[in-house]
């Protein structure tokens, strides 16, 4: 969420922090604005919108000789998105920009303000800055060692001090790297942000305050501390449109070959995989899609391997009281790893000595680095705000999690199936390259409601497309369970309302059919995403019939295509979502 680039070499910092923020904007942020210092002077400039407002701003004005400057894209959560609110902010000798949220920020405003220092915006990043700036006599680490032991709640800071010709940061609950090129330093969020320009990077734990010259230091409790350098695999890190309109589109097509990728050393040694058949409970925990890559999962356990599963939004888990039994594993999952209300839920399990295990696409992240086991997607980058590759990689793993656990618990012993795993990627091509979605998405996309109906498996497939087209089109979705419409939901079905029914699971598939039925005969525009050659809808996408455990890869990326086609007909910012971000690094 948000992002920050620092910059200090022997160059103007000015392109490196607007081409940095650039990179950033996939995380979301409503303005923006950068820092750059020279012996004498500091120069802000901020905009609120589009970096391309900040750029244009940048070149209208006259920028003063420098060679390190600090940038922010702001998500705001202190202070409505304007001018005064948008960061960098400055008090007295200290400039300063940060993501996160500081929790404690009106009793040290109170404090401050008795020692007669006043406020201009209203945000809590102001109020972190005239700290820093109280305790700063001098000793700027001193002053950022005092600061941050006050401060409750979590922060990437990028500092710069009047009367050094330094850059600081300092980091705890939000993402923040430090790069290394020659005779440069930069720090960014994360490193799509300088990949342009170096792939050795440090990363930096909690309250390591990191100060740059034409060296570095990393200094935490006021020692030295000596990190190991790391370099990345620049080709990950670039990522462009390949001819696509939208990154969410490319992404959609890229699933066939990760989903190979990731499979594949899996399908060759099943052992590979981590063996979950000895614990009593699973507890899966995420956040959004992730939290329904869950869902698919727990219906696989639960259907298939008999465990018994809790998946919980971790929002809610973290502050739950959660009954643990001591054989329980917390599968925790997030595509960028550091999501900060699934790294509490992690911590949680982990004070009370419960088995984690992450399932996450980013493998230097927080979420990555604190779990017990960790098995990594390979989804290589994915900029779109709403996750298409990633999801289907999650669920897959999910699913074959749910396999190995069913063939372990000796629930099932079908090992053709592992064959319909590795032929997934084939007919997920053939599925997503199909031309039905944009006449389906020419019927809904003037709609203002949308719902979607499933049973079981298929409810949590509904979940999901129903998140996946709300994000993109602003158009209001509800996914429910078939069989609870009556109980409420089916007031609001009237006359040309799109409702999706979903039928995959043929146990059940007549009781979803009876309630696709009842909104029928109530006027809805039905359209109907199954496996089971129904012949009987205006709208039916027939997929290709696969077994239990990878039907719902077949079916989710249709719903994706749609809500994609939908958006595009609305003209909205499809990649960048309004109000969303990527990495949601805030509670
Ligand atoms: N809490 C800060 C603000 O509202 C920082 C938000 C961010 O992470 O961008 O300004």
């Amino acid at each position: 969420m948000c992002g920050i680039v620092g910059y200090i070499g022997n160059k103007h910092p000015k392109d490196i922090l607007l081409n940095g923020l650039k990179t950033l904007e996939y995380r979301g942020y409503d303005s923006s604005g950068i820092a750059i210092k020279n012996d004498k002077n500091i120069q802000i400039i901020k905009s609120v919108g589009k970096i391309s407002n900040l750029e244009e701003k940048i070149n209208n004005t006259k920028l003063i000789e420098s060679n390190m400057g600090i940038g922010h894209t702001r998500w705001a959560t202190h202070g409505e998105v304007n001018l005064v609110n948008a960061h960098p902010h400055q008090v007295g000798n200290i400039t300063i920009v940060h993501n996160g949220i500081i929790e404690n920020a009106k009793e040290i405003k109170d404090k401050l303000m008795n020692k007669g220092i006043k406020f201009k915006s209203n945000t809590d990043t102001e109020i972190a800055c005239a700290l820093i700036n109280y305790n700063y006599n001098g000793d700027i680490i001193d002053a950022i060692n005092k600061s941050t032991n006050e401060l409750i709640g979590s922060y990437a800071f990028a500092i710069l001090v009047k009367d050094k010709n330094m850059l600081y940061a300092v980091r705890k609950d939000s993402p923040l790297l430090l790069g290394i090129g020659d005779n440069e330093f930069f720090i960014a969020s994360d490193l799509s942000a300088i990949i342009k320009y170096t792939n050795k990077y440090i990363l930096l734990d909690e309250n390591e305050i990191v100060e740059l010259s034409d060296t570095y230091r990393i200094i935490k409790n006021n020692k030295i501390v000596k990190k190991e350098i790391l370099i990345a695999d620049v080709n990950d890190e670039l990522v462009s449109k390949c001819g696509y309109e939208h990154y969410m589109l490319k992404e959609i097509m890229e699933e066939p070959v990760v989903l190979e990728n990731t499979l594949k050393p899996y399908l060759d040694n099943l052992n590979l995989l981590p063996d979950i058949s000895k614990y009593k409970e699973i507890h899966i925990v995420g956040c959004g899609s992730a939290l329904y890559a869950g869902m698919i999962g727990k219906n696989l356990l639960e259907e298939k391997a008999n465990v018994k599963v809790l998946c919980e939004v971790a929002s809610e888990y973290r502050y739950k009281n959660i009954i643990y039994d001591r054989k329980t594993l917390v599968i925790l999952i997030s595509q960028s790893g550091e999501t900060a209300d699934t790294i509490a839920a992690l911590r949680k399990a982990k004070k009370y000595g419960i088995d984690t295990l992450s399932i996450v696409n980013v493998k230097t992240s927080t979420i990555s680095r604190e779990s017990d086991s960790r098995i990594f997607i390979e989804a290589g980058k994915e900029v779109a705000v709403a996750t298409t590759k990633a999801y289907i990689l999650q669920a897959a793993i999910l699913s074959l999690i749910a396999y190995k656990t069913a063939l372990k618990r000796k629930s099932i012993s079908d090992k053709s199936i592992l064959n319909e795993f590795r032929k997934l990627p084939k007919l997920l091509s053939e599925v997503i390259n199909r031309d039905d979605y944009i006449r389906i998405a020419k019927e809904i996309y003037k709609s203002s409601n949308v719902f979607f109906i499933g049973r079981k498996i298929d409810y949590s497939i509904c979940l999901e497309g129903s998140l996946k087209l709300k994000e993109i089109s602003y158009i209001h979705c509800e996914a429910k369970e078939a069989g609870e419409l009556k109980h409420g939901t089916i007031s609001l079905i009237d006359n040309d309302i799109p409702v999706f029914g979903i039928i995959t699971d043929k146990d059940i598939a007549d009781k979803t059919i009876s309630n696709i039925e009842e909104v029928k005969s109530r006027g809805a525009k039905v359209i109907v995403i199954t496996n089971i050659e129904l012949n009987k809808y205006d709208y039916e996408i027939l997929v290709p019939k696969v077994n239990d455990f990878c039907q719902s890869l077949l079916v989710v990326p249709t719903l994706q295509l749609i809500a994609y086609e939908i958006a595009k007909l609305r003209g909205c910012d499809i990649d960048k979502p309004k109000n969303l971000a990527k990495s949601v690094t805030v509670e």
